[in-house]
C-alpha cells in the first residue's frame, strides 16, 4: 500500500503552500546586495519594527544569522556563555571558534535554559588577565535539544540585568521564537527591549523553504552586512524568498498553536504506552521521550519507518518528534494508532 510519509524529524521539513507559492512568483525583486530588492526591505522594516529595533538583516540560514551576531558582539580570544545544549555550540560546526575566534563557557541549564544565577557565576573576572574575556550570553527560545521549553520572561529580564552590570551581549537564537510567542502569548517587542540581537528563523515553524532575519539597533547592526558579505551570505533576487516570508507571518504565526497542541497530544499517548519509559512536557511543537531499557531505539525506529514515519534519535536515548505545517488531521489519526499499536510489532 503506498502511504504517505509522515516525516517528524524536523519542522524543516514543509513545503511552500500554494497561497506561499502565490506570493512567490507575484514578489517585486532586486539586487539585494544593492539593498534594491523591495520585498527584503519590506520583510526587515516589518520584524525590526515587530521587535522593536531600529534595524533588521535578511540571511540565508539561522546558522548565518548566529554566528553574525557572535562576530558583532565579540573579539577573538572572548568568550561568550550558552547552555550545554545551545545549537550555536552544539550544530554551527564550530562556526563560534571557526568565524569569531570565541570559546564558549557551558552551563547545564534546565531544558537548555540558564537562571540569571548560572550566568553570573559563570562569568570570568574581567581584571584576571589569564582567563578569557567574557563579552556576550546567548540564549535560545525555544529550545531545541531542550525539548522545545520556553523561558519564563522574568527570569530572562534577571539575565538582562547581569549582563548590564557586567557589560555583556545579550543574544537571542530565535530558532523557534514564534513558537514560544504564540505558546505564552507574548509581546514581540518585549523580546526587543530584553535582548541587543535577535535571530528569527523563517523556514522552521513558519514554512518557508530559507531565510532568516537578524534584529537589533544600529550600533550593532552597522557592521552586520560586512560580516554577512564575508561569510558568503550577499545575495541578489532574494525577495523570492522575503516574500514567503511575509507570506508566512501573515498566515502560518496563530496556527502554530495547532503544532502545539497536536504535539501535546501526541506526548500524551506516547506517556500511557508501556514501550515508553518517560516523556518530556510539552510547552510548544517538540517531544523527546525515552523508550523503555527493553526496547532498542533502532529496531523501534525501523518500526516505524516500515509503516513510513519518520523521527529523530537526538543521541543519549532521546527520541524526538516535531510537529508542524505539513502534519495533517488525517496523519495525526494515524499517528495516533501507530504509537498506540508499535509495541507488539516490536516485541
Ligand atoms: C534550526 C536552528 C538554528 C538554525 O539552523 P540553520 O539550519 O542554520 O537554519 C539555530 N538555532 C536553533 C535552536 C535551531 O533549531
Amino acid at each position: 500500500m503506498n502511504q504517505t510519509i509522515i516525516d517528524l524529524r524536523s519542522d524543516t521539513v514543509t513545503k511552500p503552500t500554494p497561497g506561499m507559492m502565490q506570493a512567490i512568483m507575484s514578489a517585486q525583486v532586486g539586487d539585494d546586495v544593492y539593498k534594491e530588492d523591495p520585498t527584503v526591505n519590506a520583510l526587515e522594516e516589518r520584524l525590526a519594527a515587530m521587535f522593536g529595533k531600529s534595524h533588521a538583516l535578511f540571511f540565508p540560514t539561522g546558522s548565518m544569522a548566529n554566528q553574525t551576531a557572535i562576530k558583532l558582539h565579540t573579539q577573538p580570544g572572548e568568550q561568550l556563555i550558552c547552555d550545554h545544549y545551545a545549537h550555536v555550540y552544539n550544530y554551527e560546526g564550530g562556526g563560534v571558534s571557526f568565524n569569531s575566534g570565541v570559546s564558549c563557557k557551558l552551563i547545564e541549564g534546565t531544558r537548555g535554559m540558564l537562571t540569571a544565577e548560572q550566568v553570573e557565576g559563570a562569568i570570568n573576572p574581567p581584571d584576571f588577565y589569564h582567563s578569557p574575556l567574557t563579552s556576550l550570553v546567548c540564549l535560545e527560545n525555544t529550545t531545541n535539544k531542550g525539548g522545545g521549553a520556553c523561558y519564563d520572561l522574568d527570569e530572562v529580564e534577571r539575565i538582562k540585568a547581569v549582563c548590564h552590570k557586567h557589560d555583556l551581549g545579550l543574544h537571542l537564537d530565535g530558532a523557534r521564537l514564534f513558537n514560544a510567542i504564540v505558546a505564552k502569548n507574548e509581546d514581540p517587542k518585549r523580546y526587543g527591549e530584553l535582548f541587543n540581537t535577535i535571530s528569527i528563523c523563517l523556514s522552521k515553524g513558519l514554512g518557508t523553504p530559507l531565510g532568516t532575519v537578524l534584529v537589533g539597533n544600529e550600533h550593532l547592526m552597522k557592521n552586520a552586512i560586512r560580516v554577512r558579505k564575508v561569510l558568503g551570505g550577499g545575495m541578489r533576487q532574494v525577495g523570492f524568498m522575503a516574500a514567503a516570508a511575509l507570506y508566512a507571518l501573515d498566515h502560518h504565526v496563530e496556527r502554530l498553536a495547532e503544532d502545539h497542541q497536536r504535539a501535546r497530544e501526541l506526548a500524551q499517548v506516547l506517556a500511557q504506552q508501556e514501550y515508553v519509559k518517560s516523556v518530556e512536557p510539552v510547552e510548544t511543537n517538540i517531544i523527546i521521550f525515552k523508550l523503555h531499557p527493553d526496547v532498542e531505539e533502532e529496531a523501534f525506529m525501523q518500526s516505524l519507518e516500515d509503516q513510513q514515519i519518520r523521527i529523530s534519535n537526538m543521541g543519549g536515548g532521546k527520541l524526538r518528534i516535531v510537529t508542524h505545517l505539513d502534519y495533517t488531521a488525517r496523519m495525526h489519526e494515524r499517528m495516533q494508532e501507530v504509537l498506540k499499536n508499535t509495541f507488539s510489532l516490536i516485541n
